[in-house]
Parts: C-alpha cells; sequence; structure tokens
C-alpha cells in the first residue's frame, strides 16, 4: 500500500456528524445577516502580502510572526493566505469603488490562516465569521453590531452572563494616542528589567501592543500600566457614551476593560470583545471595533468603518461546552431495495418523491432485507420505503412508519408518487 498522506498540522478536516454544527452556525448566521440587513461579499484567500502589511501593522503578531506568505514563482509576487478578513474587505470595496452610493453593509465567513501553535481552539486554519460596516461615523452602528452579536448568542441558545460577557473599551483618536502613547512608554521603560523580549521590542516601535501580551509574567506590569481612556477628549468620550447608551437601553451589560487593545494597529474609538470562561486561554469568541483611517490607509477614499471577526471553532466548542447541540436532522424516509429489483423502477419514484421535498436516502449496493432494515434504522429515517416484487407487480411500494408503534404499514401506488410524498414530511 501507498504511503498515507495527512493533513497539515493545525488545519482540521470537518466530518460528519461534527459538520451538522456547523451548518447550523452558518444557516443561523445567514438568517441573522438578511434581518440586520447585511448583504454578502466574498473575497480571495489570496492577498497581495502589501495588504496586511500596510493594513494590520508592521509591529503586531499577525504581521511579525503568523503570516502564511510566499512567492509565486511564476512571476515573483509577494503573497499571503490571508490571516483575517477586513483588510481583503476594504480592499475589495476600494477597488469597485463600493461606497459610491452611500454606506455598505456586508459579511462574509471562512478560512483564516496564522502559523501558531496549534492547540485546542487555535489552529493554523481555522474560520471566521467576519461583518463590516462601511461608511457609517456614528456609535450607532457600533451598538448595533454588537447587539446582532448578542442576538447571535440567543438564536444559538447560548447565554449572556454565563456562557459570554462583553467586553468593551476606546482606543480614541490618533492624536490622544499619541499624548498615552508617551506616558506608556516613559511607565514601560521605568521597569525596563521586567519587560520580555516581544516588549522591548515594541517598546518604542509600538508600545500599546505591549498591552496586548499575552505572557502572564507582563500582566502586574500591563495591569499598572496608563490608561487610555483617561486620555480621551470630549468628542471620542461622547462616541464612548454613545454606544454605551444604546447598550444600556438594549439591557445589555458590559465591562469596561482598559486593557483591551485588540491585536491590530487599525482600530480606533470602539473596540469590543465576548470571552467566554469555558475555554480556558483560548477566551475570546469574538472581537472587533472601528476602523476610521483604514480605508483610505488602504488608498481609498476617507470613510469610517466598523466590525468584527467571530471565531467559528471556539464558538463551536463553545456551544458543545455549553450542551447546545443543532436541531436534529434525519431523512424522512430510506428506501429498501428487495434482491432484483431494477433500480430503473426505484429511482424515478425517489426523484418525484424528493422534487416534492421529502428528503429521501437509498440504500445503493443491495444486501437481504434485514441488513438494510438496520441501516434504514441506524440513519434515524422516520419511514421506510419498501421496493418489493409483490407490491411493484401491483405497481405499489409499501411505506413503513419506522418510530411511530402506532402507525401502521400501508401501500402507496408508484405511479402518483407527488400526491402522497406530504405523508412522509414531519406534521
Ligand atoms: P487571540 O488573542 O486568541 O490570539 P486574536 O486577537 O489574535 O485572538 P482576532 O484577530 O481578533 O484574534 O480574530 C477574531 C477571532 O478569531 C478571535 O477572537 C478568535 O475567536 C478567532 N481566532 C483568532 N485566531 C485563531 C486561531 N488561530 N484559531 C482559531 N480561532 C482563532
Ligand atoms: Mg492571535
Amino acid at each position: 500500500m501507498a504511503d498515507k498522506l495527512q493533513a497539515i498540522k493545525g488545519m482540521n478536516d470537518i466530518l460528519p456528524p461534527d459538520s451538522a454544527r456547523w451548518e447550523w452556525f452558518e444557516d443561523t448566521v445567514r438568517r441573522l445577516m438578511a434581518r440586520y440587513g447585511y448583504k454578502a461579499l466574498r473575497t480571495p484567500i489570496v492577498e497581495p502580502t502589501a495588504l496586511f502589511v500596510r493594513g494590520l501593522g508592521e509591529v503586531t503578531d499577525i504581521v511579525e510572526k503568523e503570516m502564511y506568505s510566499f512567492t509565486d514563482h511564476m512571476n515573483g509576487d509577494l503573497l499571503t493566505l490571508r490571516p483575517e478578513a477586513t483588510a481583503g474587505m476594504v480592499r475589495a470595496i476600494v477597488e469597485h469603488n463600493a461606497l459610491y452610493n452611500g454606506p455598505l453593509r456586508v459579511w462574509q465567513m471562512g478560512p483564516m490562516f496564522r502559523h501558531e501553535r496549534p492547540q485546542k481552539g487555535r489552529y493554523r486554519q481555522f474560520h471566521q465569521l467576519d461583518v463590516e460596516a462601511f461608511g457609517h461615523a456614528g456609535p450607532d452602528v457600533d451598538a448595533e453590531i454588537i447587539l446582532m452579536v448578542r442576538a447571535l448568542w440567543r438564536e444559538l441558545g447560548l447565554k449572556e452572563g454565563e456562557h459570554l460577557t462583553l467586553e468593551i473599551n476606546s482606543l480614541g483618536q490618533p492624536a490622544e494616542r499619541a499624548a498615552h502613547r508617551a506616558a506608556l512608554i516613559a511607565h514601560f521603560e521605568a521597569h525596563a528589567d521586567r519587560l520580555d523580549d516581544d516588549a522591548q521590542r515594541r517598546l518604542h516601535s509600538n508600545p500599546l501592543r505591549i498591552l496586548d501580551s499575552k505572557n502572564p509574567a507582563m500582566a502586574p506590569l500591563v495591569e499598572s500600566a496608563p490608561k487610555l481612556l483617561d486620555y480621551l477628549g470630549e468628542a471620542s468620550r461622547a462616541h464612548f457614551d454613545g454606544v454605551r447608551a444604546v447598550l444600556d437601553a438594549a439591557g445589555l451589560g458590559y465591562r469596561i476593560n482598559p486593557r483591551l487593545v485588540r491585536g491590530m494597529d487599525y482600530y480606533n474609538l470602539t473596540v469590543f470583545e465576548w470571552v467566554t470562561p469555558l475555554l480556558g486561554a483560548q477566551s475570546t469568541v469574538c472581537g472587533g471595533g472601528r476602523y476610521d483611517t483604514l480605508i483610505e490607509q488602504l488608498g481609498g477614499k476617507p470613510a469610517p468603518g466598523v466590525g468584527f471577526g467571530l471565531g467559528i471553532e471556539r464558538l463551536l466548542l463553545l456551544l458543545e461546552a455549553a450542551g447546545l447541540n443543532p436541531p436534529p436532522s434525519v431523512p424522512d424516509a430510506y428506501a429498501v431495495v428487495a434482491d432484483g429489483v431494477p433500480m430503473a423502477t426505484v429511482m424515478p419514484v425517489l426523484e418525484t418523491l424528493r422534487a416534492a421535498g421529502a428528503a429521501v436516502v437509498l440504500h445503493a449496493g443491495g444486501g437481504s432485507l434485514k441488513s438494510q432494515f438496520k441501516r434504514a434504522d441506524a440513519s434515524g429515517a422516520r419511514h421506510a420505503l419498501i421496493f418489493a416484487p409483490d407490491e411493484l407487480s401491483r405497481g405499489e411500494l409499501a411505506l413503513k412508519p419506522l418510530r411511530d408503534a402506532a402507525a401502521a404499514q400501508r401501500t402507496r401506488s408508484l405511479a402518483d408518487a407527488a400526491l402522497w410524498a406530504g405523508e412522509l414530511l414531519p406534521a
């Protein structure tokens, strides 16, 4: 036998029955996006490396150490597998001048790539739901997308407070951050001996990133650092208060976390994360915020933006930990075919039933009726359709209820399948 090939470390296959959880999530998202007026925008998985370097910032974990970048050997182009979705979304709306007719609310779901140490809730290929609202400057849309995430939790059965809590902060505007930055550098310089390597390196290039450190040894120093919230001017404060007023009115509780800075440089004003106590170190399930200078930075006409990314694997792990399962999905019928019955007789009937909306699984490959009934049972189907010579000779098949002991087996006409297909569907 030839050697077995394996998936790349940190990149996962998703097989049934686990894939049902994914489809449950995806279906829920599609319905929710329509309810909030968000449209699909799909971008390529491969983008020019420069997009992420310019978009996310050179001194970030992603750009410094996590990107899958490579040279296209055909033409020498520098390319990167997208590590996040916002930069690509912005590139696309700039490239297509998509804000020409006013604001745009868009979303997409798909794989992202980061070269990290694989562990539970952290992979090298993972998936995000990404939602972006372009062209809205006010705090109302910041609040709306946060409420939209709460609506998603509720649709899936997750409870705020118990399974997930909201943290918010404001990063102010660039001028406010400059003043804070000076205070931050002074603070970290005063404790230079306690800075880890990353922090040493970032002290002067990007000190705000130090607040995003995952090193527990850095925690006390980060905890005592000057707070950006204390440096906000009146307009930034009013924006933050505007977001809070809507969240308060909607009865959504949150914690103000002055240390919350997010991992990319493009954010300003509102930032937020939804965190869970149920997933250990991989506690952030969803994070986002406002990025009012990114569009201009990537070559577009200045326009504000706000959005979030949600880690689908982490969310599905959370659903599992919370004991929340997709609604069961079973076929309406399983077709059992006696030895010698031609498929040419069976298939057209099944096609008619399916066209009428019934989910019908064909037992392919023959075998004894007993073994076929075992399969029918294991499939969870509510009915068996029995194609056997006796009934077929009268132009009929037998319809046997499998889950309802009180219901009797009956015969139905092959020619009239469209008329009785509805009997297979759940009441
Ligand atoms: P973390 O701090 O856990 O590394 P992050 O701040 O790098 O997360 P974002 O860039 O904000 O993550 O991405 C949004 C969401 O995508 C995260 O909150 C998380 O749920 C998910 N995510 C990020 N990286 C991974 C990964 N390597 N594997 C699985 N999910 C991930
Ligand atoms: Mg990360």
